[in-house]
């Protein structure tokens, strides 16, 4: 989410020894998973937090650069050798740990541990293990791990849940490998249009990546689940950014996946001369262009809120250094929870680019290019999370993502809620990215309460 250089070279410098030197001493402190007594949940001891530590550093090298250590990250893109590395490790832990992995043709893999009521709905939790180029050693390995950990801590406490238990480790997360993203949670919401695994991307066929992690294009169809087909969905994962750590919280309790609304702008002013167009006369597309990056950042932080807006694209016609410019496009992105809000917004962009346009004698064609609803946690998943983190005795926050996850997919078919905890610095998609050992613990924890809590329902 954050580029690293867009962050000061002392700043990067200190979090880079703040983290090395918190991984060096880390390793001979115990971990501590509580800060008061620790607490059972319907009979559940608490979540393995040294078994969970030890699975992150040891999924971390399946991805990992030659001659590095945990703290030079990961990367374990969709469809690499890392990856199927990485599955083979998750897919041995789940077999000692006595559950028979099955893998759906879109190469996702589940874990099933029975309930007392085979009537009942599965509660389905987990996240995913791949990662970006030179990313982090957080992102989806802990909701991924932590799930797995949940299971025996139910096993080993002789928990017998009323509905079956069901890990998952979501395959092709992340948006790099065929320019999709939450490819594998995608499927099974039904999302997927004829053509999809037959596209390329760096000599790869889409169906030869399914079929290289275990999954068979042949019936991918068959990896589509109904609506209602589990009780809840539950998924813990970093933050990714810094309101936690800012708050001084442990816990964020995920209001919804926010909706991202796309906007294509086009400037049509005149290229003309640069050294003989008198200023007043000039047609400029990129100053109208100008005007419009700085409005969208006045209307969008005018009104308390979460909601942000972005231009992060731009392209200037001719873009020569003698030449006025008389063209230019560019993306106005915005981001809420609330889709009217979102809205509301474009209209006074658009009210204020007419104003614009007509100032800098240009015109301004804005259009809405993509739009992605919002994908809302279900209240009573949202409230089973801050249960159960009370009874840990952690304090907990209502939040949004800005960032997307296979919950958004999970949300069509049924009741979903996320746990997010803190990432140090907000850092995320970098090998820097960190989030401290009793942070991952008493995550896994969270889940484990919310989800025994969830069963009860
Ligand atoms: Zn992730």
């Amino acid at each position: 989410m954050i580029s690293m250089t867009s962050i000061p070279r002392s700043i990067r410098r200190a979090m880079t020894l703040t983290r090395r030197a918190f991984l060096g001493t880390m390793a001979a402190v115990p971990v501590a998973p509580f800060r008061g007594a620790a607490p059972r949940f319907y009979g559940a001891p608490p979540v393995d937090a040294h078994a969970l530590r030890s699975r992150i550093e040891a999924l971390s090298i399946f991805g990992r650069p030659a001659g590095g250590t945990f703290a030079d990250g990961v990367s374990r893109v969709a469809y690499s050798d890392a990856d199927v590395g990485g599955r083979r490790y998750v897919i041995g832990l789940m077999k000692a740990a006595g559950l028979s992995p099955t893998i759906d043709p879109a190469g996702n893999i589940f874990g099933r541990r029975a309930g007392t009521d085979a009537s009942l709905p599965l509660i389905l939790f987990g996240s995913h293990i791949d990662s970006v180029p030179d990313g982090g050693n957080f992102d989806g390995d802990l909701g991924s791990l932590a799930a797995l950990g949940v299971i025996e801590a139910c096993d080993r406490a002789g928990v017998r849940t009323r509905h079956p238990l069901e890990m998952v480790v979501w395959a092709h997360e992340e948006g790099v490998a065929f320019g999709r993203g939450l490819a594998g949670s995608r499927i099974v919401a039904g999302d997927l249009k004829p053509g999809d695994i037959d596209q390329e991307w760096n000599g790869l066929k889409r169906a030869d990546g399914i079929r290289k992690i275990g999954g068979d294009p042949a019936r991918i169809g068959d990896a589509r689940r109904p609506k209602g087909s589990w009780h809840a969905y539950l998924e813990l994962h970093i933050e990714q950014g810094g309101a936690l750590e800012r708050a001084g919280v442990p816990v964020g309790v995920v209001e919804g996946i926010v909706s991202i609304d796309r906007y294509e702008a086009t400037i049509a002013g005149f290229a003309n001369h640069a050294g003989t167009t008198p200023m007043n006369e000039r047609q400029d597309a990129l100053l109208a262009a100008s005007h419009l990056t700085i409005a969208v950042r006045e209307i969008v932080t005018r009104d308390a809120g979460r909601q942000v807006g972005t231009v992060g694209r731009l392209d200037v016609k001719p873009n020569a250094a003698n030449v006025i410019p008389g063209e230019v496009s560019l993306t106005i992105e915005l981001r809420d929870l609330s889709t009217a809000k979102l809205r509301a917004l474009a209209e006074e962009i658009r009210a204020r680019a007419a104003r614009i346009a007509a100032a800098t004698k240009t015109t301004i064609a804005m259009r809405l290019s993509s739009e992605n609803p919002p994908a809302l946690a279900t209240p009573a998943v949202q409230e089973a999370i801050e249960r159960a983190s009370t009874a840990l005795g952690l304090q907990s926050m209502r939040m949004p993502s800005g960032a997307g996850h296979d919950a958004q997919m999970m949300a069509q078919l049924g009741p979903m809620g996320m746990i997010f905890v803190p990432s140090v610095g907000g850092i995320s998609h970098s090998p820097k990215e960190l989030t401290r050992w009793e942070d991952c613990a008493n995550g896994a924890n969270v889940l484990l309460g919310a989800l025994l809590t969830l069963d009860r329902l």
